[in-house]
């Protein structure tokens, strides 16, 4: 993956809520291109997979039943400087902590439970990419 590419989940509270569609909006009014998208829901191992930088902090077991418990949105994001402006746009982990106007201030509830994914480096949008996409899925 090229890296003006990043990767993000909208996750199971997101769809929950409804929020879907205003997230995109949002992404979409940043500047970001679509360029892989689905709704898919992920299984016990592969949350744990997907987190397995995570395994051995306490908040561990918490995450992977909020991940799993519906679906997601997952997609790959293209824009100049992509994972650090999907960062600036998703905003703080801790949603009382985000700047105002960002999805995770808008849309998260708590530390736990924050709405959205975004990849932390070039090479985890890339790992993470591959995670959920084959490349025939990505335009
Ligand atoms: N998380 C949590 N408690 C914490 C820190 C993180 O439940 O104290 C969850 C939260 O859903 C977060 C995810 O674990 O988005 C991954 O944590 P990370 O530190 O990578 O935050 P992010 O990169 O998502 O901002
Ligand atoms: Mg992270």
């Amino acid at each position: 993956m090229a890296t003006n590419r990043t990767f993000t989940m909208l996750k199971p509270d997101s769809l929950e809520k409804g929020n879907t569609g205003a997230i995109l909006e949002k992404i979409n009014a940043a500047g970001f291109k679509i360029v892989a998208m689905k709704q898919t829901r992920m299984s016990k191992a592969e949350a744990k997979a997907f987190y397995a930088v995570h395994s051995e902090r306490p908040f561990f077991g918490e995450l992977v039943l909020y991940m799993t418990r519906g679906p997601i949105v997952a997609a790959i994001l293209e824009k100049e400087n992509a994972v650090e402006d999907f960062r600036t746009l998703i905003g703080a982990t801790n949603p009382d902590e985000a700047a105002e106007g960002t999805i995770r201030k808008l849309y998260a509830a708590s530390i736990g439970e924050n709405a959205v994914h975004g990849s932390d480096s070039d090479e985890n949008a890339a790992i993470e990419g591959s995670f959920h996409f084959s490349g025939r899925e990505i335009f």
